[in-house]
This record gives C-alpha cells, structure tokens and sequence, in this order.
C-alpha cells in the first residue's frame, strides 16, 4: 500500500462527517522531518479524511542512542515539538511523544482500538525506507494502511529522468530539466500546480484528548539542553534579493541559513522554492542542488559508503589520526580552515564556501578518507542532511557524481584572499591568527598538492 494512495480520492466531504464515525476510530499523523502544521501534505490528508486524527512522533533510539548527551539538534527538535504540541492542546488534543524503537512502538499503536490509517511523509534515507518497509508490514497485519506523501522535495525519487529513463547524474541537466517540469511562470508562481500550499484545517477534526501528556524532558531521555544559535524556523525575516552577490562571503550574513528549518520541515519546501523563485535565480538552484542529490542517494543508494566512482575506492589514503583531530579542532595553521572548524564546532553552522576549503583540505591536502570527514560533519552540523552532506564530500573528494576534477585542488590561502579579502571571518574565529601564538601549517601546500596528485593519479 506505501506509495501508492490516491492522493485526490477521498476528501472530506464525500466521506462520513465527524459525527458519524464510530467514538475510538481515529487516524495517526506520525511527524518526522515535517515539524510544522501548515501546509504539510500528510497532515492535510489526514485531516481531510473524515476520521478524528492524533498526532505522534517518535524519539528514534536507533538513532539517539549514538548522540552525544548535548546535541543541538534534539535540543532543537525539543523545542519544535514543545511548540506543536502546545498548538494541538489549544484545539483539546495532543501531540504524544514516544521514545523507543519505532518497530516495537508501531507494535504497540497497531493494537491500538479503532486506530484505522496512518498519514505521514516520505523518508528517503536508506534507514528510513526500511523502517517505513517494517512498519508497513506492521500496519498490514492488522489492516490498517500506511498512506506516504512527497512532501520534503518537490521532485523526488524518478520523477526527474533522462530521455534513456535513468536518473540524472550531472548537475546543469538535471537542473534544466527540473525547471522544465516544473513549468514555472515567475508572474504567477503562486498558481504552480507543484507548488500551491496544502490547507490546515484543525477545527473539529483533531482526536480530542482529554489528559494531553505533559512534554517528556530531554533529561528523561538522557539528553541535556545544548546551546542553539539563532536559526530561522521560518521564512518570515528572508531576503534572498541580494543572495548571488553575497552568498561566498563568510563575513557577511549572505545566505538564508535555512538548512536546519529544511531539514527538520519547520518551513514547506513548496514556500521556500516560491520565495526563491520569485527573489533569485541562484539560491533557487542552491534548492535544486538540494533534490538532485536526494535524488542520487535515492537511486544510487551505494554511495553511503562507498564512492560513486567506485575506482577511486583504492586511493592510499594516509589517514594519519593526530592529524584528523588537528583538523576537527581547527588546529592546522591554516586560517580559513581553522576558522571553520571552529565555527562549526561552536555553532553547529558553517558557511558553504569555507566547507568545501576545510572539505577539500582534509582530503586532499591531508590525504585523510573522505569518509571521516563526512562523519565529524554528519556529528556537528545542524542541518545534517544524509544526501547532501555525502554528495557534497564525494563532490569535495573528486569521487562523485558530477564532481570537481580531482587535480582542482583549493589553496586555502587564495580562498582566504579571495573570499575573506580583510579577514574579518578569520579574526572572528581564530583570535591569535596573525600572532606568535598561532599554530604552524600542518603542511606545506604545495607539496601536499602533489602527493595529493600522485595518490590519485595511482587509480585513475
Ligand atoms: P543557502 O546558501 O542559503 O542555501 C539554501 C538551501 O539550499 C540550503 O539550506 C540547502 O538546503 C540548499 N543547498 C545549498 N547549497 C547546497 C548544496 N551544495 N548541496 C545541497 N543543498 C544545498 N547542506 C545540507 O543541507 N546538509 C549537509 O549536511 C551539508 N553538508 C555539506 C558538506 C560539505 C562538505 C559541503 C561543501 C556542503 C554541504 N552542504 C550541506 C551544502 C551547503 O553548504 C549548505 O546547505 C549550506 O551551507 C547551508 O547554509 P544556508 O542554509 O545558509 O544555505
């Protein structure tokens, strides 16, 4: 049944009313990387479906358990919930919140008296296909359909392909025929078909709850409150007007910083490519660049752990540990890559341009496995996203899809000259650069340039 519900075939008005439906039958919205109520497409449906619908979310322990006890991102999911929920009261229902398997909760919900359908949006990380897969199978036991929507892209899986019918694996096509199938008309973009919002229609349709649970603490979860930055939850302070002129300047406040509310949905991909579309062409293709490598992880799943390319697996990396950590702690003597470490580190958040300087400097000038990079990052940044923190590693390493070449080799110091020109981020972030107390490169450039060239040079 996953997939394959036909999304405009029940509405709420050919179906029973509220009135008529049996007192326990309710229907589940189980919340994942969606943490908002407007315009979210399972949600909506759910409503629309004419049984009361409760609300759930699960703390994954698969998950958490391997998070440091202060991780900014459950701190952030906390909040959002905190404030979800606050939401549903106010109409005399809930959010309830689960922590635990999921596997061994949908066990349980799937006993649940009068539970009859569960709405929810699609997941495309490989875990998250399986979990959904076992829960499916759950559900099915007992009869009870899993109703999936697209709802975090707006191109997803195959439905961007080549003429040959396969996926795309180069960028500018890609992009091209993204945008032709959307078919936009920027004069009239809020009339889209892809693109128009999914109405919120809480009132007398939620499952009335009559002792909403009080919010479960981090603590109780073996979490501890971590110090989040500012990130923009919504769209309401963004102006992308100026964002291709400003966008590879780390010192200015030039992009949208909107990874983190994309990754956890507290804003609709469908406001966000309508705001871009109307506002600048550039960050719209940055959200483009966002589905092309969902998109790749989709349909080339291997590349979790292994390269696309998959000759350049053989590459002698040195992998030298003390090296690594004096990359993680921006400790390399150099200041651009120093510095953006240390800002990630700090805050959860680095400027695009410095991450592909610290990215290709790990792999290219260190020779240390793209891999362990991908996973400090993966551990560190608040808009962690599976797709395209990988894509844009192998992207950095020269082993992607569409990739840099691999003898494009970043100096980081040009880049510091060229994108930082009066050091003004670097200062921010390495407060002895420029001092006698700062570090010494951990190698020289140019020499690390070559060796860089020969190991790869060794399996291509
Ligand atoms: P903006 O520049 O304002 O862009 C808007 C949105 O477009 C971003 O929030 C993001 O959703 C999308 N986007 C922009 N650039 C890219 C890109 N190159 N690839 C995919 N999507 C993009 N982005 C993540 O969302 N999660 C990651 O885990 C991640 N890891 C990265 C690792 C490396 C080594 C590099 C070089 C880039 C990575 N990026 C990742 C892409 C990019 O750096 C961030 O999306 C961006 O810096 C987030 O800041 P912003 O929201 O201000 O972006």
């Amino acid at each position: 049944y996953i997939n394959k519900f036909p999304l405009y075939f029940v509405t709420y008005s050919t179906r029973q009313t509220l009135s008529t439906v049996q007192k326990d039958h309710h229907v589940i919205h189980w919340f994942r990387r969606d943490l908002r109520l407007h315009d979210n497409k399972a949600l909506h449906f759910a409503l629309e479906s004419g049984t009361p619908v409760k609300c759930i979310f699960i703390f994954d322990r698969n998950i958490l358990d391997n998070l440091p006890e202060e991780d900014r991102r459950i701190t952030f999911i906390h909040r959002q919930l905190s404030r979800i929920k606050e939401q549903l009261q106010a109409y005399e229902s809930d959010l309830e919140i689960y922590h635990g398997e999921p596997i061994d909760i949908w066990k349980s919900l799937a006993e649940t008296h009068g539970l009859k359908e569960v709405y929810t949006n699609r997941d495309y990380e490989p875990y998250a296909i399986q979990r959904d897969k076992d829960v499916d199978a759950i559900l099915n036991k007992k009869k009870i359909p899993l109703h999936t929507f697209k709802d975090h892209l707006i191109f997803e899986k195959k439905e961007i392909l080549t003429q040959q019918e396969t996926p795309y694996k180069v960028f500018t096509p890609y992009c091209r025929a993204w945008k032709e199938s959307l078919d936009a008309d920027p004069e009239n973009i809020q009339y889209n078909k892809h693109l128009i919002p999914y109405p919120l229609n809480l009132k007398g349709r939620l499952l009335k709850i009559k002792d909403p649970q009080a919010m479960p603490s981090l603590k109780s979860m073996g979490f501890a409150e971590a110090k989040i930055h500012h990130y923009p939850t919504d769209l309401r302070n963004t102006d992308m007007s100026d964002y291709d002129k400003m966008r590879n300047l780390p010192a200015k406040d030039g992009t949208s910083r909107l990874g983190t509310a994309l990754r956890f949905g507290t804003i609709s991909i469908r406001e966000t490519m309508k705001m871009a579309i109307k506002t600048n062409e550039t960050f719209w293709n940055e959200l483009i660049w966002r589905e092309f490598f969902s998109q790749i992880l989709y349909n080339f799943p291997h590349v979790v752990n292994e390269p696309f390319h998959k000759k350049y697996a053989n590459i002698a990396w040195r992998n030298n540990e003390e090296e690594f950590e004096r990359w993680c702690q921006g400790e390399t003597g150099y200041a651009l890559v120093d510095a953006g470490m240390r800002e990630l580190n700090k805050t959860g958040f680095m400027h695009n341009r410095v991450r592909m300087v610290t990215a290709s400097f790990l792999v290219k000038d260190l020779l240390i496995d793209w891999r362990w990079g991908e996973a400090y990052f993966a551990e560190k940044l608040m808009d962690y996203e599976l797709a395209s923190n990988n894509g844009n590693w192998q992207w950095a390493a020269g082993c992607g899809t569409d990739a840099a070449p691999y003898f494009r080799i970043f100096n980081p110091e040009s880049q510091q000259k060229k994108f930082d020109p009066e050091s003004i981020y670097i200062k921010k972030w390495v407060k002895e650069w420029d001092t006698e107390d700062y570090t010494a490169p951990i190698v020289d450039h140019k020499k690390a340039r070559q060796r860089c060239l020969k190991a790869y040079k060794a399996v291509v």
